[in-house]
C-alpha cells in the first residue's frame, strides 16, 4: 500500500466505498461522481500508478480486471458499456493508482471529450 494514495486507502478499507466485487486481488466500486447511469471503478489492490506503469507480470491482472468489470457490469444490468483508462494529466487521469472506468446505461457519444 502506498500511504498516500487515495485507492489504496479506500483498497485497504481505510476510506469506505460503495464495493461492488471484491477478491484477493481486485476490488469494484461505484464512482463517487458518476457520468452515466452505471459508472464503476475496477482496481488492482496492488499499487501500479497508471497503464504506463504495468509490468509483463501484472498481464494476468489487468486481463482480470477486464473480465471481473464485464461481469459486474452484466450483473448491473447492461451489456453495452464502455471500458476507460486514463494515463496521465493530460488525458483526464486525476487518481495516480490504475483503475479502469466501466459506464453505461445511456448512449455513450464517440469521440469522448
Ligand atoms: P480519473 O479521472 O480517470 O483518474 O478517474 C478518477 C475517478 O475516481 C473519477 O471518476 C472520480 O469521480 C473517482 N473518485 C474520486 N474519489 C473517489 C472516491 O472516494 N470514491 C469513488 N470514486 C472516486
Amino acid at each position: 500500500m502506498t500511504t498516500d494514495c487515495l485507492f489504496c486507502k479506500i483498497a485497504a478499507g481505510h476510506i469506505p466505498a460503495e464495493k461492488l466485487y471484491e477478491d484477493d486481488e481486485l476490488l469494484a466500486f461505484r464512482d463517487i461522481a458518476p457520468q452515466a447511469p452505471v459508472h464503476f471503478l475496477v482496481i488492482p489492490k496492488k499499487h501500479i500508478q497508471d497503464p504506463t506503469g504495468v509490468a509483463k507480470e501484472d498481464e494476468g491482472l489487468i486481463g482480470r480486471m477486464m473480465r471481473t468489470g464485464s461481469k459486474v457490469a452484466r450483473e448491473n444490468g447492461i451489456t453495452d458499456f464502455r471500458l476507460v483508462f486514463n494515463n496521465g494529466a493530460e488525458a483526464g487521469q486525476t487518481v495516480f493508482h490504475i483503475h479502469m472506468h466501466v459506464l453505461g446505461g445511456r448512449s455513450l457519444n464517440w469521440p469522448p471529450g
